[in-house]
């Protein structure tokens, strides 16, 4: 292409592409969820534009949000299309060269050694997994503040950017047209297709849409050439169709027969009525199961440890779905610590508003999945006005309230789920995958996210938790102490004097130590030892 500018993958994304490339043992079906998961953001992205903005919709066709899947056999092309918000020329570059999530350096080591690209879709790289079944990909998109453009790569560490001047103009979205690979040939089978998205992207709010073949019988006037009874046509375009049912119109009145014939029309893959909004009742435990699996981007089969579907009702209106994910996620540190998001994806009236609003959770509990669809917020507001929405105060005490319901439950019904060493002991363990070894009275934390969570556990039935790498442990009575501050004085201040101010902030004394003459412990807020090491860790 004449005016086709080219640019080279960022070198992460190269080595990415090269593992998926030659990933043989992956399963290659993951790449279709990823792109209509990708076509699902994009649509809910321009709808919620359009919750302030009618305009930005369009018209007609443009304006209808779905996706669409389309298949060209004797091309080997597969084609996934959307109406969504679009790239412009300088998202194509950005968003499908580079990598902006952090933590994916640490993914692609994983696969280099594991082979597994299950997980991709969490780390934000999952548009590349398109490459396991195609060898070319030419992505075309239309984004309202620009004109058309193509992007196309062979995976060979480059990619090109075109004005578009030779594709139907799409009104608005992307087109992703995948150029299979000779042995992905089972993705041209409309059977597949089908049973692909049942499985992986039943919980797509978007209708998904196939161009699909059906055998249909129609009257056709009869010809002398007795050999054409048993040919089949084949219609592919609208137009010809069309075309078709004129030419029958005129000749009815002659003798018919019947023939079989294969036309193509769109058919609706999915449903789309939200889970959420049916009956808790009505849900099957498999349906909850696949809902976590397509909210978390988990596809690990595993079934969440607990999970809370309620409506609540009054002043501030919601309905919820709350999960306990089966096991940490990769990146639950990080996220605890860097970013504030809680894993709640917020609707308002069915329409997705975010998932990286931080009001809804406190940080302890981020590691829930779930989401919340309210009626009660404003729908034409900004998020940041949302943000600060009164009725979220109230969503969020209720959430909390039925999350550590759900907990406790989790924690009564089936202990041995989430306790290992005492059955009538802390159910928060496991939950978080740890598992603190308790002597008596004394547990062992011996895991990083210790460190994180014991800054909220303050006690646990009525008793209170005590730091003993901390200032302040109190053990037995302290009668003597008195006595020895008083004996001591002397001695405490000149060792005081003699360390520098910023080696110690005190020096006292302490009735916890028995055999040993000293020990040097965290004053209370200051960071344990332990914690110390954490964050020398992370930003080494
Ligand atoms: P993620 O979806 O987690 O961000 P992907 O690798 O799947 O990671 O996609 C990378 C980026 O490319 C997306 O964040 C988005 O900006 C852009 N993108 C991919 N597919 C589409 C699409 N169909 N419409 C608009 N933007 C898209
Ligand atoms: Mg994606």
């Amino acid at each position: 292409r004449s005016n086709a500018e080219k640019f080279e993958f960022q070198a992460e994304v190269s080595r990415l592409m090269d593992i998926i490339i030659n990933s043989l043992y992956s399963n290659k079906d993951i790449f279709l969820r990823e792109l209509i998961s990708n076509a699902s953001d994009a649509l809910d992205k321009i709808r919620f534009l359009a919750l302030t903005d009618k305009d930005v919709l369009g018209e007609g066709d443009t304006a209808k949000l779905e996706i669409q899947i389309k298949l060209d056999k004797a091309k080997k092309i597969l084609s996934i299309r959307d109406r969504g918000i679009g790239m412009t020329k300088e998202d194509l570059i950005k968003n499908l060269g580079t990598i902006a999530k952090s933590g994916t350096s640490a993914f692609v080591e994983k696969m280099q050694s594991s082979g597994d690209l299950n997980l991709i879709g969490q780390f934000g790289v999952g548009f590349y997994s398109a490459y396991l079944v195609a060898d070319y990909i030419e992505v075309i998109s239309k984004h309202n503040d620009d004109i058309q453009h193509v992007w196309e790569s062979k995976a060979d560490g480059k990619f090109a950017v075109s004005e578009d001047t030779w594709n139907e103009p799409l009104g608005r979205g992307t087109e992703i047209r995948l150029h299979l690979r000779d042995e992905a040939g089972e993705y041209l089978e409309e059977s597949k297709l089908k049973d692909l998205v049942k499985r992986y992207s039943e919980f797509i709010n978007f209708p998904i849409n196939l161009w699909a073949s059906k055998e249909v019988e129609t009257e056709v006037p009869a010809e002398e050439d007795e050999s054409a009874e048993e040919e089949t046509e084949t219609t592919s375009t609208e137009e010809e169709k069309e075309e078709d049912a004129e030419e029958e119109d005129s000749e009815k009145k002659q003798k018919t027969k019947k023939v079989k014939e294969t036309v193509y029309e769109w058919e609706l893959l999915n449903d789309v009525k939200a889970i959420w909004l049916r009956s808790p009742k009505e849900v099957t435990e498999e349906e909850y199961t696949k809902f976590y699996h397509s909210l978390a981007k988990d596809f690990s089969d595993e079934k969440p440890m607990a999970w809370s579907h309620f409506n609540a009702e009054g002043d501030v209106e919601f309905k919820a779905v709350l999960y306990v994910p089966p096991k940490a996620a990769h990146d639950q540190y990080e996220s605890y610590y860097n970013t504030n998001k809680a894993n709640l994806k917020l609707y308002v009236r069915r329409v997705f508003i975010s998932d990286e609003f931080d009001e809804l959770l406190p940080k302890y509990l981020s590691f829930l999945k779930g989401l919340v669809d309210s009626d009660t917020l404003p729908l034409n507001v900004s998020r940041e006005m949302l943000q600060q929405h009164s009725s979220l105060k109230t969503i969020k005490k209720k959430l909390i309230r039925k999350a550590l319901d759900m907990i406790r439950k989790l924690a009564e019904e089936d202990p041995d789920e989430v306790h290992d060493d005492d059955k009538k002991g802390i159910p928060y363990n496991k939950l978080l995958g740890i598992r603190p070894l308790i002597v008596f009275q004394v547990i062992f934390f011996t895991d990083p996210v210790d460190e994180y969570l014991m800054q909220y556990l303050m006690d646990y039935e009525d008793k209170k938790f005590q730091n003993v790498s901390k200032e302040g442990l109190k053990v037995g009575k302290d009668s003597k102490v008195k006595e020895l501050k008083e004996a001591f004085k002397e001695l405490t201040k000149w060792w005081k004097e003699s360390l520098a101010s910023e080696n110690v902030d005190d020096v006292k004394i302490s009735n916890r130590l028995a055999d040993t003459p000293c020990v040097v412990v965290t004053s209370k807020f200051g960071w344990s030892a332990n914690m110390e090491r954490i964050m020398q860790s992370q930003t080494l």
